[in-house]
């Protein structure tokens, strides 16, 4: 039951609300109050205000207790998160623990969350790629999912506007099928890297070997500095917060920004619930949120919400919606929701020895992390036996040894000095994965966790195309490879590997055409409920094999502009 004591409900009424202060939430914040909407943003977790909160920013490595290394004890009490490569000492206080958030598996699937402002903004690799028209006529011409409802020119000039403001170094590198964007310069490739790439050119007539593209400011605009931004500094300790707003986070970006228009009022520690519906006005008024230091039930109104919780706590709040008109969760008319959740397919690797080249080391670090492979599977015509296609990221570097014989200064010396070995070339796999209506997640009808949320179920899994994807995966780049002349090339499956920990999960409230198969129509609009927009991965109709935050940013931006131009019409 609602405490309507806590203030009066002119106080909890605003223009807009936006769930969630991740990636996406972020967007909307900056541009909901950016058009002057008094906008309310809802974050479960606890503030973290940038340069502030990031307490290991500027450690030294010794300055950690256990040298960056999880102790086997918080390992053994958390094997989910600990299999995130990104969990350790330095950020694992900005990573959800195993038990702080029960869910239930129905099939393994390792679920990596950020609860906090900034979401998962502040654990992010940063790895920023558009899409193309090849992935959104994807579903069209090879015959899964549905249609999306927009093309690759409805939401080129929002990438353009995302960019700008986010940063994103990069080359025009003019593949049509990773079309190029507002670029500050890109990383530069190393030599080994640079001679694959110049050897697949030669090659290959349809194979790329590119510097990646990533949301660093490796050369700032004006725009990055008015956010108080300053050039990145190639520290390489991004998942610690960056004290230079060096790269894109919500909490260096779009929270600070729509904070300074003074149209925006953030609520940490406030999970919500369910949206509320009105039978009568036939729109959501509102949400139901439990704040989780006083546990008091707390309803906020506003004629717009933007859902922004993150692809499965999107799902999670639209299946809890539940009303005498939508009884199956908000705008679930059609059954779809929570169904057809995808991921991208990160269960391979190939890693080489690369003879010579040892006149040559690298010079600081690259934040970008090296190159980027672009899909070159089935992109013009099927040819394999499998659908869609995969990415990878590439990387060289030089091996390092320490001569640890000896005693006294000669082995602190040489312990203190690793001497410089030949080079190493590795590469992973980001592949398509096929939304299917087999992968799911529900609500658990009896168990609810200490808000009093049903636990999600989840019920997601590899396939045979998955399967094939990734074998085809070792074959070709395992051949790109020895053409190059790289030795002693090792292939590998990710063993143990569930779905969850390749971190893209989307779906589940897709965009379509027809209300009959989709919840959201081509402005993420929820069909049936036209005042509340999903905008998180949860509205991906298909999964391409791009990065995919940069598309959320810009899908975001586009459906801003539409609701609010809406609503000024008076349609909402
Ligand atoms: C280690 C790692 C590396 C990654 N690397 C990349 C990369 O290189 N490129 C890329 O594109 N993507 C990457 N991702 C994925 C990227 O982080 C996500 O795609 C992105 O953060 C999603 O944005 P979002 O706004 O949907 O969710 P989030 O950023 O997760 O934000 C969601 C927010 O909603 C809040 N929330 C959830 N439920 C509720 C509720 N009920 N009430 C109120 N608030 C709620 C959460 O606390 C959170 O703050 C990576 C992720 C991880 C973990
Ligand atoms: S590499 Fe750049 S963005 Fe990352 S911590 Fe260093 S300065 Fe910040």
């Amino acid at each position: 039951m609602a405490n309507l004591n806590i203030d009066s409900v002119k106080e909890r009424t605003f223009d807009a609300i936006v769930i969630g202060s991740g990636i996406s939430g972020g967007w909307a914040a900056k541009e909901l109050t950016g058009k002057g909407l008094k906008t309310l943003v809802l974050e479960r977790g606890r503030d973290v205000k940038h340069g502030i909160d990031y307490p290991t920013t500027n450690m030294y490595p010794w300055e950690f207790k256990h040298r960056n290394e999880m102790p086997l004890s918080v390992r053994e009490e958390n094997p989910i998160v600990s299999r995130c490569y990104a969990f350790h000492e330095d950020a694992a206080h900005f990573f959800v623990k195993d038990k702080e958030h029960p869910y239930i598996q129905e099939k393994p699937f390792d679920w990596i969350r950020g609860y906090q402002v900034g979401g998962k903004s502040l654990l992010w690799a940063r790895q920023t790629q558009r899409w193309s028209d090849f992935d959104f006529e994807g579903p069209a011409r090879d015959g899964f999912a549905v249609d999306w409802p927009i093309r690759y020119a409805d939401i080129a000039p929002w990438y353009s506007y995302v960019e700008k403001f986010a940063g994103i170094s990069g080359n025009k590198d003019g593949i049509a099928e990773l079309p190029d964007g507002e670029f500050l310069p890109g990383f530069p490739l190393n030599t080994v890297e640079k001679y694959f790439s110049d050897h697949v050119k030669k090659a290959y007539s349809n194979r790329h070997v590119i510097s990646a593209r990533c949301a660093h400011l490796s050369k700032p605009e004006p725009i990055h500095f008015e956010q108080g931004r300053v050039q990145c500094q190639n520290r390489v300790l991004c998942q610690r917060g960056c004290p230079f707003g060096g790269y894109f986070s919500s909490n260096a970006s779009t929270i600070p920004w729509a904070m300074k228009s003074g149209n925006m009022t953030l609520r940490p520690f406030s999970v919500v619930q369910s949206i509320i519906y009105d039978e009568n006005k036939g729109k959501a008024t509102g949400v139901r949120v439990i704040d989780t230091n006083t546990k008091e039930v707390i309803e906020y109104y506003a004629r717009i919400i933007f859902v922004n919780a993150a692809a499965l706590n999107t799902n999670m709040i639209l299946l809890n919606s539940t009303s005498n008109r939508f009884p199956n969760g908000l705008g679930n008319d059609s059954g779809v929701l929570g169904k057809y959740v995808a991921f991208h397919l990160y269960t391979a690797t190939v890693n080489a020895d690369v003879d010579g080249y040892t006149e040559f080391k690298t010079e600081g670090r690259n934040p970008a992390g090296g190159g980027y492979i672009p899909r070159f599977r089935n992109v013009y015509k099927q040819e394999t036996d499998f659908l869609r296609g995969y990415a990878a990221g590439l990387g060289a570097y030089r091996s390092t040894h320490t001569d640890s014989s000896g005693v006294g200064s000669k082995l602190k010396d040489s312990l203190a000095n690793p001497q410089l070995g030949g080079w190493r070339v590795g590469s992973h796999m980001m592949g398509e994965t096929i939304p299917k209506e087999s992968n799911y997640v529900k609500l658990d009808k009896d168990q609810k966790d200490q808000w009093g949320m049903p636990l999600l179920r989840i019920s997601v899994d590899y396939d045979d195309n998955d399967r094939k994807m990734t074998n085809d995966y070792l074959e070709q780049v395992g051949e790109m490879f020895e053409t190059a002349g790289f030795k002693n090339i090792r292939k590998e499956i990710t063993q143990g590997k569930a779905p969850g920990l390749d971190i893209h999960e989307m779906g589940g409230a897709r965009m379509g055409h027809d209300p009959k198969t989709s919840i959201l129509n081509k402005w993420n609009q929820v069909h049936t409920c036209n005042n509340v927009f999903v905008t998180d991965g949860a509205c991906m109709t298909s999964t391409a094999c791009q990065n995919p935050s940069l598309t959320y940013m810009a899908f975001t931006a586009r459906s801003v502009d539409y609701a609010v131009s809406e609503m000024k019409k008076g349609n909402l």
